[in-house]
């Protein structure tokens, strides 16, 4: 068992607020932090939501439990007061660097010595965002995939200076929160899900953009031959396509290139994956 007992989680957005809502529901006590009143009623709609989701999918989620995950979560919008008592603090703001080490800087300054500070970004290395923690050996990444009560992978990655008993106490926290913990051991870009899903996502848009096979023949291949549940294009419609987008346009050329097909022939008609109805499939 861990020393973690308190949970601070910034950002109460589409990630942040699955983590502090799945973290709460394990029973640690979370404070979930966001950045005005306009931002922790949106986080109260998500919560509730999330109750509603838990209830539906999740088993041993019935109203008692539920109920007392929605309790064990205090909000604030004071950034300072969210860090002040947190054994860990689990950041998931926006996937701005300049903002992520801001926000590093001024937590690293009001938090107890003791507190562990875990990134879920899913692109920024931690060491780039080491230094500005104040703590670099109190630092590493948590990154969890969305949907977290289903999708329940939790990849552990620090830097060099990451201390390897804090390390090692993430991966238990991990586990003591349902999730399944996956260890990497030096810093990789994308970790190991992305740097799997992301070459594999564009390979299949770049066969479908260059006119070699439909999205539906694509799918059709890597489900018959491999015995997956879902094809690639099947995957981007969950996903949704702006994601992608604009992990795409920030790639080489050839990826900028799938980046403006996706967008022509998705994005601009309004295709954008599942939540809109209609993307490689209609809903
Ligand atoms: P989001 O935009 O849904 O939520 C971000 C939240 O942070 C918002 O509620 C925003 O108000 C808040 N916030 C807190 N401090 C802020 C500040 N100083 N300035 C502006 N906003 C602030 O984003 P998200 O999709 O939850 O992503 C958050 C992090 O999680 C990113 O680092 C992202 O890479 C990572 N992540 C996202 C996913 C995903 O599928 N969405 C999956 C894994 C990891």
């Amino acid at each position: 068992m861990t020393d973690i007992r308190r949970v601070t989680v910034l950002g109460a957005g589409v990630l942040g607020s699955q983590i502090a809502f799945q973290t709460a529901f394990e029973g640690f006590d979370v404070t979930s932090f966001d950045i005005d009143d306009k931002a922790l009623d949106a986080a109260r709609e998500r919560f509730a939501g999330l109750a509603d989701t838990y209830r539906r999918e999740v088993s041993g989620a019935d109203d008692d439990r539920v109920t007392d995950a929605l309790g064990r979560i205090a909000s604030t919008s004071d950034l300072e007061a969210a860090v002040a008592e947190a054994d860990l603090v689990i950041e998931a703001i926006p996937e701005i660097l300049e903002l992520k080490q801001d926000t590093y800087r001024r937590i690293g300054a009001a938090a107890p010595e003791k507190t562990i500070f875990a990134t879920n970004s899913s692109t920024l290395l931690p060491s780039d965002l080491a230094d500005s923690t104040g703590r670099p050996d109190r630092f590493l990444a948590l990154h969890f995939a969305n949907r977290v009560w289903q999708f329940n992978t939790a990849e552990v990655m620090g830097t060099d200076r990451t201390d390897p008993a804090v390390f090692r106490e993430v991966v238990e926290f991990a586990s003591e929160i349902g999730m399944v913990p996956i260890e990497i051991h030096k810093e990789k870009a994308g970790y190991v899900l992305n740097s799997l899903l992301v070459p594999f996502l564009n390979s299949a848009a770049a066969l479908a953009a260059g006119g070699y096979a439909s999205p539906e023949d694509v799918d059709k291949t890597w489900k018959i031959a491999t015995g997956a549940p879902l094809g690639p294009f099947q995957m981007l419609d969950i996903i949704g396509l702006t994601t992608p987008y604009n992990i795409m346009v920030h790639g080489d050329a050839s990826a900028q290139k799938l980046a403006a097909w996706l967008k022509e022939n998705y994005i601009d008609k309004g295709k954008l994956g599942v939540a809109s109805g209609e993307g490689f499939y209609r809903y």
